[in-house]
């Protein structure tokens, strides 16, 4: 049994499910968005450079006992899919650092995310030598990426993010959430749309790789028009390298659950957020990114492409979404969210179909509050 643990954060984002994760500072700075639970509570700090440090030396330390491992078990030193299914199996005697180290190995070893939700307010001579001492430590990485808020990017200037970019650093994941201002100043983001413009273009001349986050459905019914259009146009200018969406879903802990129950805030259903994503596809414009649905919240993660030569497919997805019949589509929705189906041509499954059919008869003879209140529940239990 390892006796080596490492302090790990929360989250990353589902493209770093197998990355190495390396904390640098714990929790939020600014922790104010009203439809951001993550952090809610927690109290942000920063982590000393000799304690990330320190983890570095711990992941090291565990490298070489799974490798210690591996022999024992007679796996020659690798880290083969029986000995991390052993791990996982086992978790009582493997703390979750060493598990997901194990993961990291058995992947490839070439991915570090550095948690939490905004390294970038660390020093940038803090950060490089950080970076450096971990390139240092493992030569097989080869993409390093972080969260950081907008605000804070906009902050440093383009030589400094050069010089963290040098250190290693290839990717920069920011929340923009929506590009429309007052929308941004409703759900207490903290920071503008040109402040965003701002921080995007300096990542992007730094050379660093820019993914830049949606939420589909924050407009709600007063706003949905407004932050389609607005948040394409702050996108237009920045053209990150990924623009990635993800839906909506309000749980109690967030602060506009409060507008939704006094009625200020009205939540669109899935058909609008889909018309609103439509919208915002359409208003993409003169940009080369690519668009990514890799979020489990999206009800058409099939959504997907590169800009400006897939929009069209795109389009036309949300509209075969759209002209599905009324009845066929609480199938998919419910389908898609109980993980029967992938794509709307999973719905050409008689088989899988005939199994949602039976479930969505169920629910409704059983549940109280019928299929909506499932699929609410359903979408909740993904966050
Ligand atoms: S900046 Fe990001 S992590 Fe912080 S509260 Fe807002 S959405 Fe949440």
């Amino acid at each position: 049994m390892t006796k080596v643990n490492l302090e790990q954060g929360r989250i990353r984002p589902p493209s770093e499910a197998y990355s190495l994760l390396l904390r640098m500072t714990r929790n939020c700075p600014w922790n104010r968005c009203e439809f951001c639970h993550t952090y809610k509570g927690e109290r942000f700090s920063l982590r000393t450079v000799e304690e990330v440090k320190e983890d570095v030396d711990a992941i090291r330390e565990i490298v070489s006992e799974l490798k210690a491992l591996s022999w024992k078990q007679g796996f020659g030193g690798e880290i083969t899919t029986p000995l991390v299914n052993h791990i996982l199996q086992n978790s009582e005697h493997y703390p979750e650092g060493f598990r997901s180290v194990a993961l990291w190995l058995h992947s490839d070893g070439k991915n570090v995310f550095l948690q939490d939700g905004d390294n970038l307010i660390l020093k940038t001579s803090q950060l490089v030598e950080i970076l450096n001492y971990l390139k240092k430590a493992f030569s097989s990485i080869e993409r390093i990426t972080t969260y950081a808020r907008g605000k804070t990017v906009s902050k440093k200037t383009v030589e400094e993010l050069q010089e963290i970019h040098r250190a290693g650093l290839s990717r920069i994941h920011i929340g923009l959430e929506t590009g429309y201002d007052p929308l941004l100043q409703y759900v207490k983001k903290g920071v503008t749309g040109q402040e965003q413009i701002d921080a995007g273009k300096k990542v992007k001349e730094s050379g660093i790789s820019l993914s830049e986050y949606v939420v589909l459905g924050l407009g709600g019914k007063r706003m949905w028009r407004e932050h389609a259009i607005g948040t394409a146009m702050v996108l237009n200018q920045i053209n990150p390298d990924f623009i990635r969406v993800r839906t909506l879903k309000v749980l109690k802990i967030m602060p506009l659950y409060q507008k939704i129950e006094k009625g200020e805030f009205i939540l669109l259903n899935d058909d609008e957020i889909v018309r609103e994503e439509r919208l915002f596809i359409e208003n993409l414009e003169g940009i080369d990114s690519t668009f990514v649905s890799d979020h489990i919240l999206n009800l058409l993660e099939e959504i997907e492409g590169k800009l400006p030569e897939e929009k069209g497919k795109m389009l036309a997805l949300i509209d075969r979404y759209l002209a599905i019949p009324a009845e066929e589509k609480i199938n998919f929705r419910l389908g898609r969210r109980a993980g029967f189906y992938r794509t709307i041509d999973d719905l050409s499954n008689p088989v899988l179909k005939h199994q949602v059919e039976e479930a969505l008869g169920r629910i409704e003879k059983e549940a109280s509050g019928g299929v909506e209140r499932v699929l609410s529940d359903l979408m909740e239990s993904f966050i």
